[in-house]
C-alpha cells in the first residue's frame, strides 16, 4: 500500500454529493485544507429537482450562494396540496408570506444546478477535488484518520468527514443497522415545457396525496422545465419480489388518480427509478476522528423534503464549531468541535427522520382515515406556521436552540359519522 502523494490536507471528506462538497466549501472558508474524495469518475449528481426551504436559503445567503441559486431556479408562489383521487384543495403555504415569515425564501432548483453551485465554490475555495477514489476502509491513527482507497493507496487527515450516502461504509463503524425498505418507489421527470403539452402553473409547488401513492411538480430553470415525480407501494415489494417498482406498477398505481395526476403519468422517466429506503436514527455520529455527515447519517425518506437540507445544515453546524474552536496559535480543538456538532445535529434529523416516515404515511391513507386526514389539513389556515416552526426557523448550533416540535394532531379527532355523511368515500 502507498500513501496518497497528494499534499496533506487538515479534512478529507469522503463522497462529493451535495453533502460532501457544501461541508468542504464550509471548511474551506474556515481556512483549512479540505480534499474531497468521490467514487464516481466525475462530480455530478443524477435526478432531477429540489426542494429548498428557508433552513437551506438562509445558509445560501451565508456562504454568498443564494443569488447564484436565484439565477437558476424558481422561486415558486405557493405549495398545495391536493387529494389525488378528487383532485380538491386540502391546504396550501403562499410562499411569498412564508419568506416574510423565516426571512429567506422557499426555492425549488435542479440538483444538477445546486450541485454546480458547490462545486464551483469548492474550485474557488482551494477544495482538493478527487474522483476515482473509492473508499473501502476507515482507522482512527490518533490523532487524525486513515481511509484506505480501492486501488490499494491509502490517505490520512486530521479528520476524516464521511458524506458516503445512504449505504455508508464508515457508518459500519458506529452502527450494525442496515437500510430500511419502505417498499415504495419514485419515478422522476424534469422536461423541457415544450415537451408538456398541457397547462401547467410553474409558479406553485403541487402535491397530490393519494391511497398508497402520491405526485409531486414544480417548475425548474426560471420555468423552462417541468419536474416531477410520481412515488407509490409497490405489491411487488410487499410480496417479496427481486424486481420492484416497474413501469406497469408505476401505470396501476395511478391509474385511478383524478385527470390532473394522470397526465402527468406519461412524461415519467421509464428506464429509471429510485426505490425508497431510509434507515432508523443513530445518535451517535463520531468515532474517535472520523464523523458522519448527510445521508450517511440521516438519510431520510423524501416526504419531508430536508435531506440534502440536512446534508447542508451538517456542514454549516460542523464550520460553525470549527471556527468557535479554532485558537489564536492556529490550532483546533477537534474533539470540542465535533462533540458540539454532535451534540445538536442528531436529536435534529432523527425529528426529520421520523416526521417524514409519519408525514409519508398521513399522504398515503385510504377509506375513513383519508376523509379524516383531507378534513383535518382543509381546517389549517393558511397562515398558520405552527407546523413548520421548527424546521424552516434558523439551524439550531446548540440543543438549547433547537425548537420545541410541532404537537400533532390526532386523526381520530375528527368525527368520523360527520365524514361519512357529506363525504365521497375513496375508491
Ligand atoms: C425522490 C427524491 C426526492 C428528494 N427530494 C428532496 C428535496 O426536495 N429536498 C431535499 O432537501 N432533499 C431531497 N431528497 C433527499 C436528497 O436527495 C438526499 O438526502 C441528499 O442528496 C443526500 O446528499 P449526500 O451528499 O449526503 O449523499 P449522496 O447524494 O448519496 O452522495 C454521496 C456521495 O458519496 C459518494 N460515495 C459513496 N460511497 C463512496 C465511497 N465508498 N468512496 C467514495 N465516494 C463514495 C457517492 O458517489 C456520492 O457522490 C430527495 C431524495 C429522493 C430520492
Amino acid at each position: 500500500m502507498t500513501t496518497s502523494p497528494a499534499s496533506p490536507a487538515d479534512v478529507l471528506v469522503v463522497g462529493g454529493g451535495i453533502g460532501g462538497l457544501s461541508a468542504a466549501f464550509a471548511l474551506a472558508r474556515e481556512g483549512l485544507r479540505v480534499r474531497v474524495l468521490e467514487q464516481a469518475r466525475e462530480f455530478g449528481e443524477v435526478g432531477a429537482g429540489l426542494q429548498i426551504a428557508p433552513n437551506c436559503t438562509r445558509i445560501l445567503h451565508d456562504y454568498g450562494l443564494l443569488e447564484e441559486a436565484k439565477s437558476l431556479g424558481v422561486l415558486p408562489r405557493s405549495m398545495v396540496m391536493r387529494d389525488a383521487v378528487d383532485g380538491s384543495e386540502l391546504t396550501r403555504l403562499d410562499l411569498l408570506d412564508l419568506e416574510h415569515e423565516y426571512g429567506f425564501p422557499y426555492m425549488v432548483i435542479h440538483r444538477s444546478d445546486l450541485h454546480g453551485i458547490f462545486l464551483r465554490a469548492c474550485r474557488r475555495a482551494g477544495v482538493d477535488l478527487v474522483t476515482d477514489a473509492r473508499i473501502t476502509a476507515y482507522e482512527n491513527t490518533a490523532p487524525g484518520a486513515r481511509v484506505l482507497l480501492a486501488d490499494g493507496r491509502a490517505d490520512q487527515a486530521r479528520i476524516v468527514i464521511a458524506a458516503d450516502g445512504l449505504r455508508s461504509v464508515a457508518r459500519r463503524l458506529l452502527s450494525d443497522d442496515e437500510p430500511v425498505s419502505s417498499s415504495y418507489v419514485a419515478y422522476r421527470a424534469a422536461v423541457p415545457i415544450e415537451q408538456v403539452g398541457r397547462d401547467v402553473d410553474l409558479g406553485e409547488v403541487s402535491v397530490h396525496v393519494g391511497p398508497r401513492c402520491h405526485f409531486v411538480q414544480y417548475g425548474l430553470r426560471g420555468g423552462g422545465m417541468l419536474n416531477q415525480v410520481a412515488v407509490f407501494e409497490s405489491p411487488k415489494a410487499l410480496a417479496g419480489e427481486e424486481d420492484w417498482g416497474t413501469p406497469d406498477e408505476l401505470d396501476a398505481a395511478f391509474a385511478a388518480t383524478c385527470p390532473e395526476v394522470r397526465a402527468g403519468i406519461p412524461l415519467m422517466w421509464r428506464d429509471r427509478r429510485w426505490r425508497m429506503f431510509d434507515r432508523d436514527p443513530i445518535m451517535t455520529w463520531v468515532d474517535g476522528d472520523i464523523v458522519l455527515l448527510g445521508d450517511a447519517a440521516h438519510p431520510p425518506l423524501q416526504y419531508m423534503a430536508q435531506g440534502a437540507i440536512m446534508a447542508i445544515e451538517d456542514g454549516w453546524v460542523l464550520a460553525r464549531h470549527v471556527a468557535a474552536s479554532h485558537a489564536e496559535d492556529g490550532t483546533i480543538d477537534w474533539q470540542g468541535a465535533l462533540a458540539a456538532y454532535e451534540a445538536v445535529r442528531p436529536e435534529h434529523c432523527r425529528r426529520v427522520v421520523t416526521t417524514a416516515r409519519a408525514w409519508g404515511e398521513l399522504w398515503h391513507l385510504d377509506g375513513v382515515a383519508r376523509l379524516q386526514r383531507n378534513a383535518l389539513l382543509r381546517a389549517r389556515d393558511t397562515y398558520d406556521y405552527s407546523f413548520t416552526e421548527w424546521i424552516y426557523g434558523p439551524t439550531a448550533l446548540t440543543p438549547e436552540e433547537e425548537p420545541p416540535m410541532f404537537t400533532p394532531i390526532p386523526l381520530d379527532s375528527v368525527d368520523v359519522a360527520d365524514l361519512m355523511d357529506t363525504a365521497e368515500p375513496a375508491p
